[in-house]
């Protein structure tokens, strides 16, 4: 490729909203172009990476035995009604019609197709198991889309599915992507980690997500400190190793604690630690047809994960309620107790057979001393967060919290969706079945930018080996320079004939400009064929570092072939 023929604007100008370096560099560097929000335009830079990450995922999967097939983007709207999803996904759900008033929807994830696709085709366990995959826009009308490429509303996918005569089988080829998975992510040059997820609205058992570790992450990663133990905070748990005092001995009744409310304050107030004291978080549900207030109680010492929560009152979403809304309602803010009545509710797991403890009197200005949790009949679940600090539930050591990108998540889906659109196989001893499922889903565009997230300095992109747009950039210094353009062409000639991905930085440029664009752009190295050509010498510059190395010209193609 030469240069003066790339279209490729780069600017110095980034994005008003841009505040991640993927998101500034991909821009500038004319890599993608906004359209509207959340929908980007790759270049012819941007679809090279674009097009290498595609290609190193689809040979990992093909070697795993995965067949690619390509779905359509629009999809009926009643298979989504026959899975039940068309009301349940809510808004991320872009549905339309056509001329013919007929309903679809712009495929977010393919597992309604998917099966319609296999059911009646697939017949026996014979034919099992299978795993079909395509690489695929999608659609989801996110309610932020924002950080560029990160989280945009129309980004390419890959999504995979398989199909299982048993649970042992599907849990095999789970295992199986789970380290097709991690090659992906290892050529791509990532640091990431695979850790234990919550299974959102796709449903299903056992998930896990692939996590590429970075500053600017929108997810917290639980890590131990010494055991492999991983898990999104969503789904993280904790050893508990709290042990109530057997001194505290409280008597028992109503005490007048007028304005103190906080935990904090309660805390002083009846000096005594924070896991003596019940916490109350109120929020608002939101169901398919309804809303509804639903309060969690917690131990004073904890704060509320909300993924838990949401889980625990199979709830669509939750929204913070203000005070006023709340006393609207009736509910006694700042003093509210487990025995309100009139509200749903769910006591963390840690409070179970719990007593001595503080809480809401569910009056004003009154909370309860000496309440128990003994032979109550609550519904309890683990609505605690986890924190830096707390102990290893698998091996009792330190954990951390890493910010981490999601880039892929696997599942173990079980039959929800082939029962659901009656999706069935004639098993061993001709019974019909319905398909034992996984699904597998990888977020192509997302890594684009999440290779810059993880790889960057003050300049621009570091792309690595297997995502570098041309791997060699040969600078002319000077194009009026007969001898250095002569010099530079030969070699350009003589690296495209030996097969090697090199660009040709031929435009009638100062110097200083292309070098810009060479950090900006982040090929992986530039030969700058400039004034030492006199002494027989040029130079190569390695992006990573930018460290400097001057070679003699009669070495530089043995040079770059070590390189
Ligand atoms: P997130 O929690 O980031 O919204 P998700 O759980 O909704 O992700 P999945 O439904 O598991 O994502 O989709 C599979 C993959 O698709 C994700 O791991 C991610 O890499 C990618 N992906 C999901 N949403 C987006 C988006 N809005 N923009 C770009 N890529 C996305
Ligand atoms: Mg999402």
């Amino acid at each position: 490729m030469r240069f003066s023929k790339l279209f490729a604007p780069t600017t110095k100008e980034a994005p008003k909203d841009a505040v991640l370096p993927s998101h500034i560099y991909l821009v500038r560097g004319a890599f993608i172009a906004q359209i509207g929000s959340g929908i980007y335009n790759f270049l012819p830079l941007g679809n090279i990476v674009l097009q290498k990450i595609r290609a190193i995922v689809k040979e990992e999967l093909d070697k795993a035995g995965c067949q690619e097939v390509l779905l359509g983007f629009v999809t009926p709207s009643e298979l989504w009604r026959e899975s039940g999803r068309y009301s349940k996904f809510g808004k991320e759900l872009l549905r339309f019609r056509d001329r013919k008033e007929n309903e679809f929807v712009l495929g977010p994830t393919h597992e309604e197709a998917m099966v319609d696709l296999v059911r009646n085709r697939v017949r026996s366990y014979k034919q099992l198991p299978l795993n079909l995959y395509q690489i695929n826009t999608k659609f989801r009308d996110e309610a932020r889309p924002r950080y560029g490429l990160l989280r945009g509303r129309e980004f390419l996918m890959k999504d995979g599915y398989s199909f299982h005569e048993s649970v042992e089988d599907m849990q095999r080829e789970y295992a199986l992507m789970e380290k097709t998975y991690s090659t992906i992510l290892e050529r791509l040059g990532l640091d990431f980690r695979v850790v234990e997820a919550d299974s959102g609205a796709i449903g299903g058992s056992g998930s896990k997500e692939f996590m590429v570790l970075a500053d600017n992450g929108e997810d917290d990663i639980v890590i131990c400190k010494s055991c492999d133990y991983a898990a999104n905070v969503e789904a993280a748990v904790a050893k508990d190793e709290f042990v109530p005092d057997d001194e505290v001995e409280m008597s028992s009744g109503d005490f007048h604690t007028p304005d103190v409310s906080s935990i904090e304050d309660l805390s002083n107030f009846f000096k005594i630690g924070k896991a003596y004291l019940v916490k109350a978080v109120a929020k608002k549900a939101i169901y398919e047809d309804r809303e509804e207030i639903v309060i969690f109680f917690i131990r004073g010492d904890r704060e509320l994960q909300e993924t838990k929560a949401q889980n625990s009152v199979d709830a669509l979403e939750l929204e913070d309620i203000g005070d006023e809304e709340l006393e609207k309602a009736g509910v006694p803010v700042g003093f509210i107790g487990p025995d309100i009545e009139g509200f749903k509710i769910v006591v963390d797991e840690t409070l179970k057979d719990r007593d001595n403890l503080i809480c809401g009197a569910n009056r004003k200005d009154y909370h309860t001393i000496g309440y128990s949790f003994k032979d109550k009949a609550f519904d309890f679940a683990d609505l605690s967060l986890v924190q830096a600090g707390d102990k290893c539930a698998k091996c009792g050591g330190e954990l951390e919290i890493k910010k981490g990108i999601e880039v892929g998540h696997i599942f173990q889906l079980g039959t929800k969706y082939s029962e659901a659109l009656n999706a069935t196989f004639l098993d061993r001893e001709g019974k019909a079945k319905p398909f034992v499922m996984g699904t597998y889903g990888i977020g192509v565009s997302r890594l684009v930018a999440v290779v810059i997230e993880q790889h960057h300095d003050e300049k621009g992109c570091i792309w690595s080996e297997a995502t570098a747009p041309f791997k060699f950039d040969i600078i002319i210094s000077n194009r009026k320079d007969s001898e250095q353009l002569a010099f530079a062409t030969k070699l350009y000639e003589e690296m495209q004939e030996a097969g090697l991905s090199v660009i040709l930085d031929d435009r009638d440029e100062r110097f200083g400009y292309k070098m810009g664009d060479f950090e900006l752009i982040g090929f992986s190295y530039a030969i700058i064929v400039g004034k030492s050509l006199k002494e027989g010498e040029v130079e190569i510059v390695k992006r990573a570092g930018l460290e400097r190395e001057r070679v003699p010209v009669n070495e530089v193609m043995q040079k770059i072939r070590e390189l």
